[in-house]
Parts: C-alpha cells; sequence; structure tokens
C-alpha cells in the first residue's frame, strides 16, 4: 500500500502514476487519484494502477495504493474518498480503530457514505468541521481517529495538501516551486533529493512553494533536518 501526493507545475497526472508504480513493491490491490481542476475529478479502481485510466489532469492531486483492511476490494471501496460535496478527497494507510464509532454519527448527522472502508469517514469528518480554513478542519478531524494512519488530504477551494502520520510512513520531498509527500522516498526521488521524514504526531501542509509542520494541536514544529539523498 502507498499514499503520494503532488503540489507544483509539472503534470499530476504524470507524476502521481509514475510515484504510485516506485510504490507497487509495498504490494496493493486496488488504485486511485484525485486531481483538482476546478472540482476534484477522481478516477479509481480495483487492480493495477496500468488499468486507470482518466483523460483529466492539474498540477495539484494525491494518489493511493489499497491494501484492504475494512472492506473487499472493490471498486467503491478504492481510494480517494470525498466528503458528500466532493469538496475534500482524502487518501489513507492504516487502520481508523473507533471509525465505527465516528461512522454511527456522522450518519446520524445526513452523512451519506458509499464504501464499507474505514478509511471514508475522514472525509467526512474534514467536511463536518470545515468553516472555510482547511487546516483547522484537518487538525480537528485528526485529533478524533484512534489507530494507525498516514493520511493526505486536499481541497477544492485551497491550493494545498494537508498531511497526518501516526504509526505509517510519510516522508516529504521539497523540490523548487513543487513539493511532494508519498509513503517511502523512491516515490519522488526522480524530482527531488531533499527529503525530510515526519514523525509520529506531525502535520505537514504543503503548498507550493512552503512545507510547515505542526502537532495534532496545530503548534508550529520547527523542523531543519532536510536529508539530501545521494543515489547513483
Ligand atoms: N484500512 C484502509 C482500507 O482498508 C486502508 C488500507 C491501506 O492501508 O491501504 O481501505
Amino acid at each position: 500500500c502507498g499514499i503520494v501526493g503532488y503540489i507544483g507545475f509539472r503534470s499530476a497526472k504524470e507524476v502521481l502514476l509514475k510515484s504510485l508504480k516506485r510504490l507497487e513493491y509495498r504490494g496493493y490491490d486496488s488504485a486511485g487519484v484525485a486531481i483538482v481542476n476546478g472540482k476534484i475529478n477522481i478516477a479509481k479502481k480495483k487492480g493495477y494502477i496500468d488499468s486507470l485510466e482518466f483523460g483529466f489532469d492539474g498540477t495539484l492531486g494525491i494518489g493511493h495504493t489499497r491494501w484492504a483492511t475494512h472492506g473487499v476490494p472493490e471498486d467503491r471501496n478504492a481510494h480517494p474518498f470525498l466528503d458528500c460535496k466532493g469538496d475534500i478527497a482524502i487518501v489513507h494507510n492504516g487502520i481508523i480503530e473507533n471509525y465505527m464509532v465516528l461512522k454511527e454519527e456522522l450518519v446520524n448527522r445526513g452523512h451519506k457514505f458509499t464504501s464499507d472502508t474505514d478509511s471514508e469517514v475522514i472525509a467526512h469528518l474534514i467536511e463536518e468541521y470545515y468553516q472555510g480554513d482547511f487546516k483547522e478542519a484537518f487538525l480537528k478531524a485528526v485529533r478524533e481517529l484512534k489507530g494507525s494512519f498516514a493520511i493526505v488530504a486536499i481541497n477544492k477551494n485551497e491550493r494545498k495538501i494537508m498531511a497526518a502520520k501516526k504509526d505509517s510512513p510519510l516522508v516529504i520531498g521539497v523540490g523548487d516551486h513543487e513539493n511532494f509527500v508519498a509513503s517511502d522516498i523512491p516515490a519522488f526521488l526522480e524530482y527531488t533529493n531533499r527529503v525530510i521524514v515526519m514523525k509520529d504526531g506531525e502535520i505537514s501542509e504543503l503548498t507550493d512553494d512552503i512545507v510547515h509542520f505542526y502537532d495534532f494541536n496545530g503548534r508550529n514544529i520547527e523542523k531543519k533536518n532536510v536529508e539530501i539523498i545521494n543515489w547513483s
């Protein structure tokens, strides 16, 4: 299973598909991408990355390969997941242990679910908290989650990527006027060798030109440890 995210100037379609291929070694049963282009476009499918066929593109998006834990491998259980309005998209690796309680509350509040996964609650939870500030809504949602997670999320109204890590790997790739997030370094090594490893309990906020780090309470974390990865 794997996660990738891209914000920058290149074709997100090309970057995401290539990056997902670089994570194939981790194993998966389904694959999907979400790309922002006015709205959020989604392509997802049970099966191989190569079987994802879509025409849309943009310069901001997220991608996922799934290793099913909750919900059988089927198209509708593949990530990314949208909120009800279709404004927020998330991908998740790991297990949300309290998803049943959260899902019940959200269903009672009128949220319609389209999958059997634990992960889909994340999109609806962010939607529930969203009042115009994506970062705030993301932080509030993450604080509700129990279990293990690498989460990457986008919102069609704000040009940024939000990511959260707890007991599932996530690394940041720092570029020039572009930034990357992924489960492992090979995903983006073709584009940048400047890497920041996220630790448990950290949130990152990626825009085209800057990456900020916070703890789950939204307090700034100063991360100066950019590693330069040399490969040959
Ligand atoms: N628990 C989630 C699911 O079954 C994520 C699995 C994964 O890590 O790929 O969809």
